[in-house]
């Protein structure tokens, strides 16, 4: 079955987007320096920038909110977003804060990749006005009132401020709250995210998300996988 959404692959990372009333909605904003392959990956399907009328952020991280003052700017999208993001948006703060790598061979890499890169920590603030959409809890209405046939869950244990979507066809669009990225997978992560708050929380996120009825997942970081693999890890 086709997903309701296309995925956009910026590099390392996946954004995705999805008719809604009256346009579209995007789900993530890349790094700083991906808004031009949005631009592009949008054109490809048709789609211009203007049309954006919702950008979903899945959480704090530069990697997904990289572009988000840029974008907003360009299309005067609303921002729907969980309510502990606010303060990172308004800093462009894409803190690790509180979180550990998943794996000691996960650690050691980030440590030699730090070493050789240079790479910013902060993007550009985010202004969070009363046209945005700010999300307290687990919500079934709010996409199906836009034309969207899914729900979104508060789904924390990679950050405090991290959301999914499920949608009524089982896909889930997670975030990071589960990778499936080859290297990372060499490096330990086994599905985990790369960093994690708390492994409990993770796992009740992940049993959540079976709980209301997944089948494929789509994370930001490599390819969609099925449902069954992350219900064994469970299990294990
Ligand atoms: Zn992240």
């Amino acid at each position: 079955m086709m997903p309701f959404f296309k995925s956009i692959k910026l590099g390392l990372v996946n954004v995705f987007v999805m008719p809604c009333k009256n346009g579209y909605l995007l789900v993530d904003s890349g790094y700083p320096e991906d808004f031009e392959k949005i631009i592009n990956g949008l054109n490809q399907i048709n789609i211009s920038i203007e049309q954006i009328r919702y950008l979903f952020l899945t959480h704090h991280h530069i990697d997904h909110c990289g572009t988000a003052a840029a974008i907003k700017a360009a299309s005067q999208a609303r921002i729907i977003a969980y309510k502990q993001i606010i303060p990172y948006l308004e800093n462009g703060n894409s803190s690790l804060d509180g979180s550990h790598p998943v794996s000691k061979r996960f650690a050691i890499f980030m440590r030699l990749v730090n070493r050789f890169s240079k790479t910013a920590d902060k993007y550009d603030s985010v202004s969070v006005d009363n046209n945005d959409i700010i999300i307290e809890s687990d919500n079934s209405q709010l996409l199906r009132s836009i034309g969207i046939p899914a729900e979104i869950l508060v789904t924390p244990g990679h950050t405090d401020t991290s959301l999914s979507i499920i949608f009524d066809n089982g896909d889930v669009i997670c975030g990071d709250i589960a990778f499936n990225h080859p290297l990372l997978h060499l490096l330990g992560s086994r599905y985990q995210p790369i960093y994690i708050q708390s492994e409990n929380l993770v796992f009740e996120s992940w049993r959540k998300i079976i709980s209301k009825g997944a089948i494929r997942w789509f994370p930001s970081h490599g390819k969609d996988f099925k449902n069954i693999i992350i219900s064994n890890k469970l299990s294990i």
